[in-house]
């Protein structure tokens, strides 16, 4: 496979590089003070044409592939995993509307989402369906021209801010004939009665974020807004969820190299035993192994890339991007805090978020035990 870039692609990896430093790594520390979901740095992003990177021009787009999202994504994770979050479910969101879409809702939502004057969201998991998305129990029942749909959503991101709207629901609207339950998605308007915003949780990182249950009461969702078929929700999830698994590399691959560069200045400067203590073995393994899984990731996830960009059938490598690209991040956060000794679990240095950033990855967008089993199931077992 040929991974040589396009002077575009590398025109906007630059761009999302010095952006990231000038723009994204002070609000990030202005995210951990105040808890704020960052408007003034979404517009930014906006205005540069991101927020629509992958729509089409004739809906206000900026129409680029996904491999170079894929590379802009892990510039900007370097700088933030919580920014680069909130873009990829705005992007994942985005795309379920252009694959599947009604023109009554691309033309309704594209633009707005181009623009980054809407914000969007993905609401499948459940209280008691996170991995188990058979156990939904979410309805939206037939009510004349509308459906009512009743049920909780919870850790939903993206749903809680001042611009989030368009959110893609997904919900059980009957039974198939084997029995198994019939999962629709819907698009919902942010100001519908019977739809309302719950608890928001209290996380460990991504403060920017905005992560909470989202609760529907008798709330009639108009036909028009049922996103492609009925009882196709859960093939379109998985169709977005292909490349967000892919996003989840890019992410990973921005936190390792992130964990790299604090480890090594910080390995360089810190003098123990009348040495700096990268002059040490024990060190370098763990510096060495940190500068070799960020390349494999980010070639890993720029091969599953190139075949998505292509629409090469991709569900295995996905998973195998997500499995393997989050694994090593966890283990980078966890070297680079080991570097850091004691300076590690104080808030003033980087690498505590890092840290606190870095197992959440092998938990969202699937879970790596759900990854496994898909994988295997692939291979045949
Ligand atoms: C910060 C954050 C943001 C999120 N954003 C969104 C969002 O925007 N939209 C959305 O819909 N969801 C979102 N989620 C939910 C996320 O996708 C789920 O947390 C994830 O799918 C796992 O579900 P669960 O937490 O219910 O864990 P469970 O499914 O209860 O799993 C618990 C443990 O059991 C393991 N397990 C489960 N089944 C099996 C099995 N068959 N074999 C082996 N092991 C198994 C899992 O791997 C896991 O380790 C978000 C979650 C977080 C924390």
């Amino acid at each position: 496979m040929n991974y040589e870039l396009t002077e575009e692609q590398t025109q906007i990896q630059r761009l999302a590089r010095e952006f990231s430093i000038e723009e994204i790594e002070p609000a990030q520390i202005k995210m951990d003070e105040d808890h704020e979901f960052p408007y003034d740095l979404w517009k930014k992003w906006s205005d540069l044409g991101m927020a629509g990177m992958l729509i089409p021009e004739e809906y206000g787009g900026s129409d680029l592939d996904p491999v170079t999202y894929i590379l802009a994504l892990e510039e900007v994770a370097r700088a933030s995993n919580t920014f680069a979050l909130i873009w990829q479910v705005h992007v994942l969101v985005a795309n379920i509307y252009i694959k599947f879409g009604s023109e009554f809702l691309k033309n309704h939502y594209l633009p707005l989402y181009a623009a980054g004057e809407k914000l969007g969201a993905f609401g499948l998991t459940e209280p008691g369906a996170g991995s188990d998305t058979a156990n939904m129990t979410t309805k939206a029942v037939k009510k004349g021209e509308a459906w009512s749909i009743n049920g909780t959503k919870t850790f939903i991101s993206n749903a809680g801010t001042d611009i989030s709207d368009g959110l893609v629901l997904m919900a059980v609207t009957g039974e198939k004939e084997n029995g198994k339950k019939a999962i629709s998605s819907f698009s919902i308007p942010h100001t519908l009665p019977g739809y309302s915003l719950g608890q928001s949780w209290d996380k460990m990182a991504w403060f920017g974020m905005d992560n909470r249950e989202l609760v529907f009461e008798d709330c009639l969702v108009p036909e028009e807004r049922l996103i492609g078929t009925e009882g196709q929700g859960l093939k379109q999830a998985l169709d977005g969820l292909n490349l967000g698994r892919i996003a989840f590399g890019a992410i990973s691959a921005g936190l390792i190299q992130s964990c790299l560069e604090e480890s090594l200045k910080y390995a360089k400067d810190r003098v123990a035993f009348g040495n700096p203590i990268s002059s040490y073995q024990l060190i370098q393994a763990k510096i060495a192994d940190m500068a070799t899984y960020a390349e494999a990731v980010r070639q890993f996830t720029l091969y599953a890339a190139n075949l998505h960009a292509k629409g090469t059938p991709c569900h295995k490598e996905a998973a195998m991007v997500k499995l393997f690209s989050t694994r090593h991040a966890t283990q980078a956060t966890l070297d680079a805090y080991q570097i850091h000794g004691g300076y590690g679990f104080m808030h003033e240095y980087k690498v505590n978020r890092l840290f606190r950033e870095g197992k959440i990855l092998e938990i969202g967008e699937g879970t790596n035990e759900i990854q496994q089993l898909f994988i295997a199931r692939e291979l045949g077992c």
